[in-house]
């Protein structure tokens, strides 16, 4: 397909104009694809039961075909049509933290078509709490099929000027609904199996969701570099800036001793070096250029917002090596490991 013409549109996330939104309702209706801000990150949305359009999705990004995508609906009724059936475990985990920044895998109904699960008997469906994602779901009267709206391959969009720096001239339209709160991919979990799966950790936590269902399990496959995730996208190289992404796991002195050296050695060898820190080591670098922190340690989920900024950031400061502190896997930490891991292709120095 050639470059096409894309229409961006600014709605007010807090206040978001009707009428703007049907304009974007429009496109998605016709089979076009409209990029949208949800509170984890951007997504890329097509009427999810229109193949034709959800290949529109595949080809803008450059999506590898076997990676199913996400449903997203705007109400709890529009989900029964979409599977075979809701267990227990699935309507409690419903009733609690829909809308928000989870993912349910269910049996998928027949009205699924095979383009958005990538042939999968199952599909991932997800209600968001973003109030412009809500409505535009609801004036398409459509599930909207929507996996992150940046390049694959590349860090996932927080800010409407990743989505654009990615996929200007290969979508019909981009909605600027400023910047995305949670900052990290929706948890999925498979729902099918008793106890449910974490497939991928998300926006949120493994402990939030143990209160909720007691036991659960973890896909034991996530950090492995070449195991085979159950979550399909997880066995890609994901995530990850143009620069060499390496991190550095341990305690935070040693972590900062570990990459003052490496510094010195990629900056010896003539190389142009970020660092990505936290709150509580960012003293521990004066006089150091280029080191960004991404929030409080302690507090990981102020982490998630900044971590794929920083990485897009110094690529476009021309940096080569991006080194970045490890954090703890407590709450989001383990989601935001994830990724950081990923970003690294599993370049992972542990002191
Ligand atoms: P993204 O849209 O980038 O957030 O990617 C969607 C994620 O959901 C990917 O990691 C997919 O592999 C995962 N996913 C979507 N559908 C399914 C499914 N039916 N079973 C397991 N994982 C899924
Ligand atoms: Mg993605």
């Amino acid at each position: 397909m050639k470059r096409m013409e894309t229409k961006i549109l600014k709605v007010s996330p807090r206040y978001p104009e009707v009428d703007k939104l049907k304009i974007a309702a429009q496109i998605i209706k016709r089979g076009g694809t409209a990029a949208f801000p949800t509170e984890t990150v951007y997504g890329l949305g097509a009427n999810g039961l229109n193949p034709a359009a959800i290949k529109k999705i595949f080809w803008a990004k450059g999506r590898p075909l076997d990676n199913p995508l996400i449903l997203h609906i705007a109400e709890i009724n529009e989900l029964g049509a979409l599977v075979k059936e809701v267990s227990f475990q699935a309507e409690k985990l419903i009733s609690k933290f829909w809308p928000g920044p989870i993912t349910l895998v269910f049996k998928k109904s027949f009205i699924v078509p095979d383009e958005a699960t990538a042939g999968l008997d199952t599909v991932a469906i997800r209600m968001p709490a973003n109030s412009i994602a809500r409505m535009l779901i609801r004036l398409s009267e459509c599930p909207i099929a929507a996996p992150s709206a940046n390049l694959s391959g590349k860090p996932s969009p927080t800010k409407v000027e990743h989505v654009i720096a990615d996929l200007l001239g290969k979508v019909d339209l981009i909605i600027d609904g400023g910047d995305t709160p949670v900052g990290v991919e929706s948890t999925v979990i498979d729902v099918t199996r008793t106890p449910p799966m974490i497939l991928r950790p998300g926006g949120i936590t493994r402990e939030q969701l143990e209160e909720v269902l007691g036991e659960i399990r973890v896909d034991q496959m996530l950090d492995l570099k070449n195991g085979k995730p159950r979550s399909p996208g997880l066995k890609y190289r994901h995530y990850s800036p143009d620069a060499q992404v390496i991190v550095i796991e341990g305690a935070p002195k040693n972590r900062v001793k570990k990459i003052k050296t490496l510094l010195r050695e990629k900056r010896n060898q003539g190389l142009k070096v970020g660092v990505m820190c936290v709150d509580e080591t960012l003293k521990m670098y004066e006089n150091i250029p280029n080191v960004l922190s991404m929030g409080k340690e302690k507090r990981p989920e102020t982490i998630a917002p900044n971590m794929y900024n920083c990485l897009r950031g110094f690529d476009l400061k021309g940096v080569d090596v991006i080194l970045v502190e490890g954090i703890s896997e407590r709450g989001m930490g383990l989601a935001i490991m994830n990724r950081l891991r990923k970003a690294a292709g599993f370049n992972v120095i542990k002191v």
